[in-house]
């Protein structure tokens, strides 16, 4: 582009769709392009870069998003994990109205751009934008979860879903699976519905149905014994028919993953863990008020502030001790980060002291009481950090060490807008 051609295609008022595809690994795509499957996709790459992209640390998905939708660190936003703990040490689930940077809806809503956001996690309860809102995980009643209002009405009527239900997944397999169909079919027909309205500036869909296949079906995709096996693949192709379909319909075009996947082996319970250290002790299903050390989901260790003047010896001896950890002799814990190292911002005491991160594999659990340092479960994949990935229609995109984080400037950038100055990436344009 010429210095004069740049500069109008800077000035013109653009309009963006993101197709987000939540867990939606990188080198998954490519060995699905290998074996020719999710053709749509595949022909996508001839006009426009598909980039890998790393996630954030911690690698969940409400971290992710909250980082993604504010261009901003867990120490701004406010979002550390899936879950918390209050003051009272009673678990709680961080949703939006813990989220303290302003989204790029709201920021775009402040601009009298039109936006449609839809099924987007930490997005509940929903907060009024200049077009429509309608909450994905973290929000389970459709009528509370829309803005405006009415949306919900008509969204029941054609049988739209927020979420399936994870619990069935343990009872009922196949049911489970026909669910996270039907979920995607609901987000078709939302998109579709809203792309025809033609009333906006910024369209966000997000498919949250890949993160759910990818967890509980995840030792399906490479056997073909498997009894999911076609199942997982049909599902695969409905995405990719969605790729397409979207794709067909406008001009800029995004397609975003917050975090890879990988087999998980072994689930490890870093509280039971601590609690064999002699670190933390329980009262029945409560922490005992004594304690020095406990773990949230994935690897997040607090510790006791009340305990001071011992604070530093008592870190390193808690890194030390993490690093010791091992599984059938290999060790389980690949890096321990003090927060300092991570997040910078004014809600920096609220993150835990240690962020431990595991080798691939071992999934950081955090449970109460469970008495077992390792287990499995019906869950058989789990989140990597390293294989996201960014797909943007029509340019080319700097792939040296790019994040999450520098996707929303590069969103700001495709719509013409200047980048504000919160924002910690750099746009990948
Ligand atoms: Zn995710």
């Amino acid at each position: 582009m010429t210095l004069r051609g740049d500069i109008m295609w800077l000035k013109r008022k653009r309009k963006l769709f993101i197709l987000s595809i939540d867990g939606l690994p990188f080198s998954f795509l490519q060995q699905a392009f290998a074996k020719g499957l999710m053709p749509e996709f595949k022909s996508l790459c001839k006009e426009g870069s598909l980039v890998r992209i790393s996630s954030t640390i911690p690698t969940i998905s409400s971290v992710a998003w909250a980082t993604f939708m504010t261009g901003v660190n867990p120490a701004k936003h406010n979002i550390y994990g899936f879950v918390d703990m209050d003051d009272e040490m009673n678990l709680f689930i961080p949703n939006a109205a813990y989220l303290k940077a302003k989204t790029i809806w709201e920021r775009l809503s402040d601009l009298g751009r039109k936006v449609i956001v839809i099924n987007v996690p930490v997005t509940y309860p929903p907060k009024p934008v200049n077009g429509v809102l309608v909450s994905g995980f973290l929000g389970t009643d459709l009528n509370k979860s829309t803005y405006p209002l009415e949306v919900a009405y008509f969204l029941q009527d054609k049988g739209y879903i927020i979420d399936p239900d994870p619990r069935k997944a343990k009872t009922d397999k196949d049911g489970f699976l026909e669910d996270i169909f039907k979920a995607l079919e609901g987000r078709r027909m939302a998109a579709l519905h809203f792309l025809e309205e033609d009333n906006w500036d910024f369209f966000m869909l997000h498919v949250m149905e890949t993160d759910r296949i990818n967890h509980f079906y995840w030792e399906a995709k490479d056997d073909p014994q498997n009894e999911y096996h076609q199942r997982f693949w049909e599902f695969y192709r409905k995405v990719d028919d969605l790729i397409g379909e979207l794709c067909g319909q406008v001009k800029e075009f995004m397609i975003l993953s917050d975090h890879g996947f990988c087999s998980l082996k072994w689930e490890v319970d870093l509280n039971e863990y601590l609690k064999r250290e002699g670190l933390l002790k329980f009262n029945g299903n409560k922490i005992n008020p004594n304690w020095e050390a406990y773990s949230l989901i994935p690897g997040r260790v607090f510790l006791n502030e009340e305990r001071k003047e011992k604070e530093k010896e008592k870190e390193k001896e808690i890194i030390s001790k993490l690093f010791e950890l091992n599984c059938n002799g290999k060790s389980v814990i690949e890096r321990v980060w003090r927060r300092e190292e991570l997040y910078l911002g004014p809600y920096l005491e609220r993150s835990a002291h240690l962020i431990a991160t595991a080798h691939k594999g071992y999934e950081l659990k955090g449970k109460i009481n469970s008495g077992k340092l390792f287990d499995r479960s019906h869950i058989s994949g789990m989140h990597t950090y390293e294989d996201a990935l960014v797909y943007i229609k029509g340019h080319l995109l700097e792939t040296e060490d790019a994040k999450l984080i520098d996707v929303t400037p590069t969103v700001f950038r495709l719509l013409g807008l200047p980048i504000p100055g919160e924002f910690e990436g750099r746009s990948l344009i």
